[in-house]
C-alpha cells in the first residue's frame, strides 16, 4: 500500500490528460498524469542517489506549484515520509521541524530560502531548491541524477507517510504523523461515500498543500479520481474567482474565510464559475454565509469537521441533500463519533443524545501520534479515542453540531460564551463581511466578550450591527466591545486566530 500508487495508476489510466493546471505569473501551465508520474520517478531516483532510503524523512516547503506534488509523491513512492512545512515559518521553526523530524532533505521554493537555508545548514539538511538561486541543486537538476524509480515501493499500511503540521490555531502547530492506511482510506471514503466527484470534474487547489485539508481532501481525492486540480500559488479572492471563471472550474473547496472572500469578490465582479458542488471545512461556516454563497453561485456547499490528526475527514454533511443548518453531517464511513465527558479521566462516558459535550474519535483515520512526542499523544488519546478538544452536541439521527473549541471558550461572570454562536449572529447581518468573537481578560467579569468585524462597503458604522446582535442574544454573552477592523488575522490554513485577536485586544 502507498499513497503515492494515486499517480502510478493515475499515469497507466489518464496519460495524457491533465492532472495539474496552474495559474502562474506567465500563463497557465499543465501538467498531464504521465508527465507528473514521469518527473516523480526521476526524483524519486534523484534522491536515492543523495542516500534518502525508505523510512527516511523529508522535508518539503513549497507553495501550490506543481513541484509540490512532483516532490511529495517522489518521496511517498520510494517510502519515505513527507514533511511539509507551513510557508510562513521561520528561520527557528524551520530549524525545529527539521530537527525534530530528522529529515536528510528539505526541498524548498526560492522565495523562502532567505529563512530556510540557514535552517537546513543547522540541522545539516541538503537544500533542494524550486525556481531558486545558483548555488543549491535544483529539483529539475537533482531528477537528473541516479536512475529512475521503477515502481512505487510497497510500503506496509501502518508505515509513517506524512508529518503533518496542524494550523496552530490554539498554540504551536504539532507536528502529526498519518499512515498510508489513513491517507489512503480517508481519499477512497472521500470518493465513495462523500462527493460527488467525477472524471470531468475540475476541482479548484487553493487550499494550502501543506495542510491536511488541501493535501488529502483536495489534492489526493481528485488525482485518485482522475480529475484535474487547478492549482492558485497564492490565494487572493479576485483571482480565484477569475482563475475559476476561466478553467471552468466544477468543485470549489475551501476554508470559511475563502468563501466569505469570494462573496466579496463577486460584488466587485461579473465572473461566475460553474461550481456544481462545494465544500467548507476547518472552521465553522456561518449559516448566513452558506445561503448567501449558494444563491450567488448557484451550487449547494456541504459542511465538513475534520482535523489534521485524523487524516483529516471525521463527518460530512451528504451529497444531494441541502446541509443542515448548524451541522457538519453525520461520521464518515468507518470512523466512530462519540460525544463524551471527558472530565472522567481515562474512560469515555457518553453524553446523553442532545446535550453538549467533548467530540471523541475512533476510527480507520487515526493518526499514529505526535512527532516524538509521547507525552502528547497519550494525552490526546482516551480509552482508544481520539480528544478532538471541540465541544459539540450528538443528533437523535447521528448528526455532529459543533459549538465550539473548548480553548476558545468565553467565561464572563461565570456564564459560558460560545464565539461561534454569536459570529454566526454577526454574520446575519448585511454589513458584516466577517467577523470574529473572541474573550478578554477582564477585572470584574474574568473575561469580557468583544467582537472584531470586517464591514461591508458603504455599511456606515458598526451602531446597526451591534443594535441586531443586542436583538438577537442574550444580554450576557453580546459582545461589548466593537471593534472595526480592515481585516481579520489569518493562519496558514486560512483560519481566523481568534487567539491573535486577545492578544492583540490585551495589550
Ligand atoms: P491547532 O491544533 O494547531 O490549534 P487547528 O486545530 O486549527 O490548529 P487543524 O487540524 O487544521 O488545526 O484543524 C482542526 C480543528 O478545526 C478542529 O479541531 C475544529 O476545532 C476545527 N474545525 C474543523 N472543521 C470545522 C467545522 N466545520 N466547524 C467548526 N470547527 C471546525
Ligand atoms: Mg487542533
Amino acid at each position: 500500500l502507498n499513497v503515492a500508487t494515486i499517480v502510478a495508476e493515475g499515469a497507466r489510466r489518464h496519460r495524457t490528460k491533465a492532472a495539474v493546471v496552474t495559474a502562474m505569473p506567465d500563463g497557465v501551465h499543465e501538467l498531464t498524469y504521465g508527465d507528473l508520474w514521469e518527473r516523480v520517478r526521476a526524483t524519486a531516483g534523484g534522491l536515492r542517489s543523495r542516500g534518502v532510503q525508505r523510512g527516511d524523512r523529508v522535508a518539503v516547503m513549497l507553495p501550490n506549484v506543481p513541484e509540490f506534488l512532483v516532490a511529495y509523491f517522489a518521496v511517498l513512492a520510494m517510502g519515505a515520509v513527507v514533511v511539509p512545512i507551513h510557508l510562513l515559518f521561520k528561520r527557528e521553526e524551520i530549524t525545529h521541524v527539521l530537527s525534530r523530524s530528522g529529515a536528510r532533505v528539505l526541498v524548498a521554493a526560492g522565495s523562502v530560502l532567505g529563512e530556510a537555508a540557514p535552517a537546513a545548514a543547522d540541522t545539516g539538511a541538503l537544500v533542494v531548491g524550486v525556481g531558486a538561486g545558483e548555488d543549491v541543486v535544483s529539483l529539475t537538476a537533482l531528477a537528473s541524477e541516479g536512475e529512475p524509480l521503477d515502481a512505487v515501493v510497497a510500503t506496509n499500511p501502518l508505515d509513517p507517510a506524512t508529518i503533518l503540521f496542524t494550523s496552530g490555531t490554539t498554540g504551536q502547530p504539532k507536528g502529526a504523523v498519518g499512515s498510508h492506511f489513513a491517507l489512503v482510506e480517508q481519499v477512497n471514503v472521500c470518493i465513495i461515500d462523500v462527493f460527488d466527484l467525477r472524471e470531468e470534474d475540475v476541482v479548484f487547489g487553493g487550499l494550502p498543500l501543506f495542510h491536511t485539508f488541501g493535501q488529502t481532501v483536495v489534492m489526493n481525492t481528485t488525482l485518485r479520481r482522475g480529475a484535474t486540480i487547478v492549482l492558485l500559488p497564492r490565494f487572493d479572492a479576485a483571482t480565484a474567482l477569475q482563475l475559476c471563471t476561466d478553467q471552468q472550474v466544477t468543485a470549489f473547496l475551501g476554508v470559511p474565510t475563502m468563501f466569505i472572500a469570494l462573496l466579496g469578490a463577486a460584488e466587485q465582479h461579473d465572473a461566475r464559475p460553474p461550481f456544481r458542488w462545494c465544500v467548507s471545512g476547518g472552521a465553522a461556516l456561518p449559516a448566513a454565509v452558506l445561503e448567501r454563497f449558494e444563491s450567488t453561485f448557484h451550487a449547494p456547499i456541504q459542511e465538513g469537521y475534520g482535523m489534521t490528526e485524523t487524516s483529516p475527514v471525521i463527518s460530512v454533511n451528504p451529497r444531494g441533500v441541502p446541509s443542515r443548518a448548524g451541522s457538519v453531517g453525520p461520521a464518515v464511513w468507518g470512523v466512530d463519533v462519540v460525544v463524551a465527558d471527558a472530565e472522567i479521566e481515562g474512560r469515555i462516558v457518553p453524553v446523553p443524545v442532545g446535550e453538549p459535550g467533548e467530540i471523541v474519535v475512533r476510527g480507520h483515520n487515526l493518526f499514529l501520534g505526535y512527532l516524538d512526542d509521547p507525552e502528547s499523544t497519550e494525552a490526546a488519546m482516551a480509552d482508544g479515542y481520539l480528544r478532538t478538544g471541540d465541544i459539540g452536541v450528538l443528533s437523535e439521527d447521528g448528526y455532529v453540531s459543533i459549538v465550539d473549541r473548548k480553548k476558545d471558550l468565553i467565561l464572563r461572570n461565570g456564564y459560558n460564551v460560545y464565539p461561534s454562536e454569536i459570529e454566526a449572529v454577526l454574520h446575519r447581518h448585511e454589513d458584516v463581511a466577517s467577523a470574529a468573537v473572541f474573550g478578554v481578560d477582564h477585572p470584574v467579569h474574568g473575561q469580557e466578550v468583544h467582537a472584531a468585524v470586517v464591514l461591508r462597503d458603504g455599511a456606515a458604522g458598526s451602531d446597526a450591527v451591534d443594535a441586531f446582535v443586542r436583538e438577537h442574544v442574550a444580554s450576557f454573552k453580546y459582545p461589548r466591545v466593537f471593534h472595526v477592523v480592515d481585516t481579520l488575522p489569518i493562519g496558514p490554513s486560512g483560519k481566523v486566530l481568534r487567539r491573535e485577536l486577545t492578544r492583540q485586544y490585551s495589550a
